[in-house]
């Protein structure tokens, strides 16, 4: 088999966990190629850029397994069986995750899975949504004037399932927003009220926040404001998942810019 540089022991039966960065093919790492251009079978979640694909054979079996919030998707146990079941026949199986694969989306599952069926998991990096949404702004989340730390948070925990655990969360998470801690929000947007509200407990309304829509890809739409009209900026603008959302002082200079324009300002 053509292994292009990616270690492989024949004998042990191997999965790749893959990330495949936010979107935008030229972001993929080099050890993601080749492990793509290796595979013969890949199961591939649905915000996996369709550019990533093309580095994939021609022969390869491509199983879409995609499952975005609320949309029927391919429940969890069978894709962890299809990817055992395909590894353990000797197939050279890939699993494509968008982003970096071991950053929510269920990726330490899979490897608690895999290995208890005695099937060895390689990882390979990929570079989160959070960070190609920063990058889109063009600020830096750790700014010193501004803050120390950045939290790579879900807002759609497993765990809290009841309003009372929900209004927990927020203002938690406001406190250590409040110290310098920037917030990066993954998977916010069907929870953005009760994020805008729970974060008004901890934060000051004025606190700047970036919206950032498909970051890396060509309808990439970053739109910047204050925690106040977070989910009136959102409605008005028709922000959708796939976002990230950024709240702290770091996005400071850019809502002075938008205050000076129209009071919300729309980034490219
Ligand atoms: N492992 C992925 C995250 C999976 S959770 C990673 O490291 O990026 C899915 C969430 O990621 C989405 O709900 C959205 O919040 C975010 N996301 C993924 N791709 C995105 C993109 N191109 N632009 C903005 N947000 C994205």
């Amino acid at each position: 088999m053509n292994t292009e540089g990616v270690t492989t022991i024949n004998t042990i039966p191997t999965v790749y966990l893959v990330g495949a960065g936010p979107g935008d093919p030229e972001l993929l790492t080099l050890k993601a190629v080749r492990a793509i251009r290796a595979a013969t079978v890949l199961l591939v979640d649905d915000l996996v850029g369709e550019g990533v694909l093309r580095y994939a054979r021609k022969a390869a079996r491509i199983v879409l397994v995609g499952k975005r919030g609320g949309c029927a998707s391919t429940p969890q146990a069978f894709i962890e069986k299809l990817m055992a079941a395909e590894a353990l026949k000797g197939e050279r199986v890939v699993r494509l995750k968008g982003g970096d694969p071991l950053l929510f989306g269920r990726g330490g599952e899979e490897i608690e899975h895999l290995q208890a069926l005695g099937i060895r998991v390689e990882v390979v990096n990929g570079i989160t949504a959070g960070l190609a949404a920063v990058s889109a702004l063009g600020v830096s989340l750790t700014h010193r004037t501004h803050a120390h730390g950045v939290m790579f948070v879900t807002g759609h925990p497993k765990a809290a399932v009841s309003k009372e655990e929900s209004a927990l969360h927020w203002p938690t998470l406001a406190a250590c927003a409040a110290q310098g801690i920037t917030l990066v929000i993954y998977m916010g947007m069907t929870s953005i009220h009760t994020l805008q509200n729970g974060l008004l407990q901890g934060l000051p309304a004025d606190t700047p926040i970036a919206v950032v829509q498909h970051a890396s890809l060509p309808q990439q739409r970053c739109v910047v404001s204050t925690l106040r009209d977070l989910t009136e900026v959102v409605e008005r603008e028709q922000l959708a998942s796939p976002s990230i959302i950024i709240v702290g002082d770091v996005l400071r200079g850019l809502t002075q810019v938008a205050a000076q324009s129209e009071g919300t300002k729309r980034m490219a």
